[in-house]
């Protein structure tokens, strides 16, 4: 069955000329792209993506990571598209990524990984939400 996931294009991809490799890879794995878009996430926004992090230590340099420039926002459909996304990203530290995922080979810190994926099909839906309208998935 088709199910849907989302992912964040980070800036350090976007400022280092990666986004149409990633998107590129993403459509070589058979990912289907509902809807696209760049955004520049305001302060607030980060803030609310990431809100299960604000207890973290590394809260603030999140969010001051993820508003440091233009990110590319995406709502993507596949079979079983949040594992394999997790799976297609690697692990959070691009250091301890497996061989050929997106995050190996663009990630540079455990902070600046090149991209954001789901965890949960419950937190795929709502973060689509957060930039879609269901209108606007095609
Ligand atoms: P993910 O699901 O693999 O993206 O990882 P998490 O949900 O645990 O963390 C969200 C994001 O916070 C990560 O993708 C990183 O950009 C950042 N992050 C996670 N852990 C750390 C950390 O220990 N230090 C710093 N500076 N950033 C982190």
């Amino acid at each position: 069955m088709a199910n849907r996931t989302f992912t964040i294009i980070k800036p350090d991809s976007v400022r280092k000329g990666n986004f149409g490799k990633i998107i590129s890879r993403l459509e070589s794995e058979g990912f289907r792209i509902l809807g696209l878009k760049k955004v520049s996430l305001s302060t607030k926004q980060a803030q609310g993506f990431y809100a299960v992090h604000s207890e973290r230590p590394f809260y603030p340099d999140l969010v001051k990571y993820m508003t440091s420039g233009p990110v590319y926002v995406a709502a993507l459909e596949k079979e079983g598209a949040v594992p394999a996304l997790r799976k297609l990203m690697g692990a959070t530290d691009p250091s301890k990524a497996d061989a050929g995922t997106i995050r190996k080979e663009f990630g540079e810190s455990i902070e600046q990984n090149a991209i954001h994926g789901s965890d949960s099909d419950e937190n795929a839906a709502i973060e689509i939400g957060f930039f879609f309208a269901e209108s606007e998935l095609l």
